[in-house]
């Protein structure tokens, strides 16, 4: 076996090792829990834990931890040793059946946007056995759903697993109207590719603005920054190389299948792709690719910032959730087909993917809002705050001779029936254009792009699985009422509705453009450029009757959910403006006045040794800097008063309205004027490195 053989999966308890190490009767029983989510006999559980224990044991585990994934969007942990005393005074180790199944971390420090004040402090994790077990640092994780005492969802594994619950549930009833009487469930994938920044330890840690909001407040940009486009896949530096090598192997041991590493477009930026898994454990691993990537960028010297857009005027970084849906047999229901009734299943589930998007475009946009993706979305380089799909245009004319019931002119004169005609074979679309879109159809797959790299995938992917579970459970509704020799004619009446109703949401061309905006606010879709714009819509009467329909959320973990949500944009609005004023007081201010004063010292100087010499460049130069000066100081003060002002707003969302509304553009204004200052201050006087430094010396 090769290397990389041995090593994958290696620390992971993971399929193969549970045949080995697990009784042929558990084994059987846990399997079946893990495909058909039955629940586990406690027995059972106990031989699991003690295999398991073994297993970590023989690997040198000392611990264990419930591993879940709490509202702070970082995972969490809580870790116990095995040991155990014995009555003689010595210690054995112990790990039992309801350790392994319960954990009982105090929720009271975890955010839970008001569910606290009805339900007790305690909460507890729960095991989920759809999410392998794994080794890391001497301890043995287990993936684990995060509950209060009263069974709500505390953290962003619950509803996920629950969504999943819905979408097979529903997609189920359409695979038996088609005839698939061999599929047992199905499965949402998802492949997340990560894209991240690395930047040089010595100069993140000159900055305040970097270390408390992850992103850039200041910074003037460099003579060149990525108008050259030569990063974009070029050759990687020898020192990022050998970073990309060790997160693969600390990835792989984990199981975590890193596939493709590039560079991105702008100049440090990177990209990680894995191979596609089920969500559940696609999310597992896009948390831990995530922590994987900082801890070992501190290895090497380097810090890896994963926010939104750490760097005004050059592209920020995304995250892009590959999803399909796959049967356990192995099939892609996103896959167009060979055969007539093959493709009519293709085409009912691309329409149901279409129609969740056009539905739900509110729940998509939240499901990528944050304070930090406001500064991305909507930039010329990502994709724009409004949700529009790609579907390239072989796939939108053929949906265009369907619902005309005319003729295909693609690859010869044809007219499309579902379920009587093949579909003509289309070829992934290799333009440029899906690139601006924020949902594109690619061959076989949606790519969502508007998520952010510092995201949780979870989110995401509930809001996909609980729409097109409900689409799915409108189409399933609607055919089951008509026989089988009805069928066809009933699945191209409601295939035809469906495109004629929600192709306004399909758009192929380029969505960076001002022209998208105008035609979006034309077709009647939905723009909410800000967080705090759309965050509201979380709660309506449709959004909240969807996830309660589908039990993925009740209605109090809704408003709780959106509870947390405003409160962290305003956290993280209220620290940056606090960095921010306070980097202006105690680095710039002092630096510049530090400068102006040796500048007026050397005319001074100058005039006292030569009456008569000139000295224009240093008097305009202090004239410019200091009035500069005196604008960014007004503007700073104003900011800090803003800024203590908006926390005397109790409520909520018109605290993150304030933000946005007044906030926002005073941290602007306070910017602009040090990012001048910063191109005419020499670079002895000024207090922290420069974009140059950070983007372009690592
Ligand atoms: P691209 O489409 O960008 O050229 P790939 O086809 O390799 O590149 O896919 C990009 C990402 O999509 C990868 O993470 C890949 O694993 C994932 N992906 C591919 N097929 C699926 C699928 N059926 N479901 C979910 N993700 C998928
Ligand atoms: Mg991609």
């Amino acid at each position: 076996m090769g290397r990389v053989n041995e090593m994958f999966g290696s620390m992971v308890f993971n399929d193969a090792t549970m045949r080995e190490k697990l009784p042929k009767e558990t084994y059987k029983a846990l399997k079946k829990t893990i495909q058909n989510g039955k629940g586990l006999d406690p027995a059972i559980a106990s031989s699991v834990a003690t295999a398991m224990k073994d297993w970590a044991l023989e690997r040198g585990a000392t611990h264990y931890t419930h591993w879940f994934q709490p509202m702070t969007g970082v995972t969490a942990e809580k870790h116990d040793g095995f040991i155990a005393p014995t009555d003689d005074g010595g210690a054995i180790m112990e790990f039992s059946g309801k350790e392994l199944i319960k954990g009982e971390p105090d929720a009271s420090s975890f955010p839970s946007g008001g569910l606290r004040a009805t339900f007790e402090a305690r909460g507890y994790t729960a095991w989920d056995p759809t999410s392998y077990a794994f080794i890391k640092d001497g301890t043995l994780y287990i993936p684990t759903a995060f509950c209060s005492y009263g069974g709500e969802a505390l953290d962003k594994k619950t509803p996920l697993l629950r969504s999943i619950e819905a979408i097979n549930k529903q997609a189920m009833r359409v695979l038996k109207l088609f005839g698939n009487e061999d599929v047992k469930n199905i499965v949402t994938t998802v492949g997340a590719e990560q894209e991240y920044f690395l930047v040089d330890r010595k100069y993140f840690d000159q900055r305040n603005d970097l270390i408390y909001c992850g992103r850039t407040l200041f910074g003037a940009m460099p003579p060149k920054g990525q108008e050259l486009d030569d990063h974009y896949f070029g050759s990687i530096k020898t020192r990022v190389k050998a970073y990309m090598r060790d997160l693969d192997d600390e990835l792989w041991k984990l199981g975590v299948l890193a596939k493709t590493e590039h560079n991105e477009a702008a100049p440090a930026q990177h990209e990680l792709a894995p191979i596609y898994t089920s969500t559940n454990i696609a999310t597992d691993h896009n948390q831990l690719t995530m922590e994987i990537m900082k801890r070992v960028a501190e290895r090497h010297g380097m810090v890896c910032l994963l926010h939104e857009k750490p760097f005004e005027g050059i592209n920020g970084s995304g995250k892009h959730n590959n999803w399909s849906i796959s049967t356990d047999t192995g099939v892609n229901l996103l896959e167009p087909g060979k055969l007539p009734h093959e493709n009519a299943q293709f085409i009912t589930f691309l329409c149901a993917v279409i129609k969740a998007v056009d539905d739900y475009q509110d729940m998509l946009r939240i499901s990528a809002a944050s304070a930090g993706n406001d500064h991305r979305l909507g930039a010329n380089e990502a994709p724009p705050a409004i949700i529009s799909m790609f579907l390239g245009d072989e796939l939108t004319e053929i949906l265009e001779a369907i619902e005309g019931g005319t003729e295909y002119e693609g690859t010869g004169k044809r007219e499309l029936e579902i379920g009587v005609h093949v579909l003509p074979h289309f070829a992934q679309d290799t333009t440029d254009r899906n690139r601006t879109s924020p949902f594109a159809f690619t061959g076989n797959k949606f790519e969502f792009r508007m998520v952010g790299s510092s995201f949780s995938i979870s989110g995401p992917n509930i809001v996909l699985n609980t729409a097109i579970a409900e689409v799915l459970k409108q189409f399933a509704d609607e055919l089951e009422q008509v026989d089988t020799d009805n069928f066809n004619a009933a699945l191209n009446k409601l295939i035809k509705r469906t495109i004629k109703k929600h192709k306004r949401i399909i758009f192929n061309g380029n969505g960076y453009g001002d022209e998208w905006v105008e035609e979006a606010e034309k077709r009647g879709l939905l723009n909410l450029p800000t967080t705090p714009d759309a965050l509201p819509e979380f709660i309506n009467a449709k959004n909240i009757k969807l996830f309660t329909d589908h039990k993925v959320f009740t209605e109090a973990e809704m408003h709780s959910r959106y509870e947390i949500l405003i409160e962290n944009y305003c956290k993280v609005m209220g620290i940056e403006a606090n960095t921010m004023v306070s980097m202006a007081k105690k680095y710039i201010f002092p630096s510049v006045t530090a400068y102006i004063k040796d500048l007026s010292n050397t005319v001074n100087e100058l005039k006292a040794a030569v009456p008569t010499a000139l000295s224009t460049a240093e008097t305009e130069l202090i004239i410019t800097l200091s009035s500069l000066l005196n604008t960014m100081y007004e503007d700073n003060k104003k900011l800090e008063k803003l800024s203590a002002d908006a926390t005397k707003i109790s409520d909520l969302q018109q605290r993150a309205n304030y933000y946005r509304d007044n906030i926002i553009p005073y941290m602007a204004k306070v910017r602009a004027s040090a990012d001048e200052l910063e191109l005419i201050t020499a670079k002895k006087y000024w207090p922290m490195p420069t974009y140059g430094d950070l983007i372009y010396k690592v």
